[in-house]
């Protein structure tokens, strides 16, 4: 490696969360780990922001959509500075900030990444910021767009609304034209949703919120719903839909079972569609149309990443329990070198 692309010589040794067995979030350890050395084709990112999803907690817990191989340090979206390249590597500048989108291992003061796998974020963007952008940004606009085909003046339903995928989608669907109902478990979240542009706010628990739902669609339910809770909360999306009304199936944070009766959606002729970015993320067409749409609305200060708290790396077993118990708003976030 040249002098050109290091920055500077880091320590040998860095601060990195490990994981030995799956469980609950306690079972993640701060150790010391060697600062490791970009293969060919990697980027080495000195590690400003961890963004902290809801799957970062279910890998942990062995609860994911794959199985989690054990040891490993969790964290799959980062953004940080660049620090050295690896063999090969071209068009990636030392010094410059970048967000990346990897499978695991940013929970560490230095992670590496495929350069491939390096998302550009306007400099303007904050670490934090940078951090809380692609995970939810992607998923929102997929669900809203690519595969919910949201059309100005729909009305679109999100739920878990002040989340991190929450509060993306509610931007997004107002900079798209569409109409937001929001549902959330707190006023104090309501108010978050409204704050960034949605029109109708329900709470989760409102007795009547199926109703309420749809008569705020027109009467008729509602055309797009962003379903991210799952187990009962499911059939309640399907009673909240408007005919021929479009289901995207995003996340289950209840963890509990749905039922899906196929003989229903032949009623009202709904369609339940699965969304999972891993995968869609291999589709290049849709990610280059994704990531130009999302550039324009970033870089021109339309859409702005929701950071939620932050924590330190010896605070994670604490950010992750935020998250799983419903405490969070925005993106959580975990900052290494603090
Ligand atoms: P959030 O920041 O949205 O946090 C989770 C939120 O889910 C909570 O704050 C809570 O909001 C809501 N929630 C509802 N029921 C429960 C429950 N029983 N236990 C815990 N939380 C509950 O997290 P993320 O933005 O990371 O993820 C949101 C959802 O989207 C998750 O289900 C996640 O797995 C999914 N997701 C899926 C992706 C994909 O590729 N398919 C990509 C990104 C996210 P409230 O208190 O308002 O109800």
């Amino acid at each position: 490696m040249t002098d050109s692309q290091t920055a500077a010589t880091p320590q040998a040794s860095m601060r990195a969360i490990r994981v030995e067995r799956l469980g609950p979030p306690d079972v993640m350890q701060l150790q010391d780990a060697p600062v490791p050395s970009p293969a060919p084709g990697e980027v080495r990112v000195r590690v400003e922001a961890v963004g902290i999803n809801f799957a970062d907690a279910l890998a942990v817990a062995g609860e994911y959509l794959t199985r989690t191989r054990v040891p490993y340090t969790p964290g799959m979206e980062f953004a940080g500075i660049v620090d050295a390249l690896g063999e090969g590597v071209q068009g990636v500048q030392v010094g410059t900030r970048v967000a990346a989108l990897g499978g695991s291992g940013a929970m560490a003061e230095y992670a590496t990444v495929p350069a491939a796998g390096l998302i550009p974020v306007p400099q303007t963007l904050s670490g934090a910021q940078a951090a809380a952008f692609p995970v939810s940004y992607f998923t929102a606009y997929h669900g809203l767009k690519t595969l919910g085909r949201g059309e100005a003046g729909e009305w679109v339903l999100v739920q878990a609304a002040a989340g991190a995928l929450g509060t993306a989608s509610i931007q997004l669907a107002k900079a798209m034209g569409l109409n937001v109902i929001a549902l959330a478990s707190t006023d104090e979240k309501l108010e978050i949703a409204r704050t960034l542009g949605a029109d109708v706010t329900i709470l989760q628990d409102d007795p009547d919120r199926v109703k309420k739902v749809r008569d705020a669609a027109g009467g008729k339910g509602v055309p797009l719903i962003l379903e991210v809770v799952g187990g009962k909360r499911f059939q309640e999306s399907l009673d909240m839909a408007a005919s021929r009304g479009r289901i995207i199936v995003i996340g289950n944070a209840s963890r509990e079972q749905a039922n899906l009766r196929p003989v229903e959606l032949m009623k009202r002729n709904l369609t339940v569609t699965g969304l999972w970015l891993t995968s869609l993320m291999n589709d290049a067409p849709a990610t280059q149309e994704a990531a130009r749409a999302l550039a324009e609305l970033v870089g021109s200060g339309q859409v702005v990443p929701q950071v939620g708290p932050t924590y330190a790396l010896d605070q994670s077993v604490q950010a992750f329990e935020d998250l799983l118990n419903r405490r969070t708003t925005g993106k959580v976030i975990i900052e290494p070198g603090r």
